[in-house]
């Protein structure tokens, strides 16, 4: 049970993951739509704080996954830590936003443009 210390119950929701992980946006997207499809409700808190990274402490910037209801929570719980131990997928397809290329998720700039992904 150790490291279950970071699971928060608080009536409403259950928090899932989140703060003390770096996990990208990307990352909180993935499971976010992992648990939908498994009609499981979820919201994300601090999904915007992230922009005022570098005047708050990181862990207050990170997004957070909770879970509406407490009956889906050992099931959504299983699902994130399937998804943590699964071998990290990088080579998901973006699109260019200048040239509309479509770019292998391992390049972190358009092969055509020179466009960055992240703006
Ligand atoms: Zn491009």
């Amino acid at each position: 049970m150790g490291h279950e210390q970071d699971v928060r119950a608080t009536g409403l929701v259950k928090y899932l993951f989140g703060s003390n992980n770096m996990i990208e946006r990307a990352g909180i997207d993935a499971v976010k739509s992992l648990l939908e499809n498994d009609g499981i409700a979820c919201l994300i808190r601090n999904e915007n704080l992230s922009m005022a990274a570098g005047e708050l402490p990181i862990q207050d910037c990170l997004p957070e996954i909770w879970i509406l209801n407490d009956d889906d929570y050992p099931r959504a719980h299983e699902m994130v830590e399937a998804w943590r131990n699964a071998p990290i997928e990088t080579h998901e397809q973006w699109l260019c936003p200048e040239c509309g290329e479509n770019i292998e998720g391992q390049f972190t700039s358009c092969w055509k443009c020179g466009r960055e992904r992240r703006t």
